[in-house]
């Protein structure tokens, strides 16, 4: 049994979930029961951090993409495409 900082309340481990097993193998549970992380990350998702994290990390993609598109388009125009693979 552990109890969650959220919502108070003592459960068992089973409602903690597991975290990935560290480096040494061994396993922790989540801080959070599932049902705050879930309520948690719900929260989190309304936030402007998110938001920003979000914004930036399409910026991010659809840049790369393009940086791709154009090296393959370099790449077709040069007739280098065939050393590239
Ligand atoms: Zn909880």
């Amino acid at each position: 049994m552990k109890a969650c900082p959220m919502c108070k309340q003592e459960k068992t481990n089973e409602e903690f979930g597991n975290r990935k097993p560290n480096k040494a193998g061994k396993v922790y549970l989540h801080s959070y029961c599932k049902q705050c992380h879930v309520t948690k990350w719900k929260l989190f998702k309304k936030t402007d951090e998110f938001k920003a994290h979000q914004r930036e990390y399409a910026r991010r993609y659809y840049a790369e993409q393009r940086r791709l598109a154009k090296l393959a388009k370099e790449a077709i125009n040069n007739g280098t495409l065939k050393d590239m693979t």
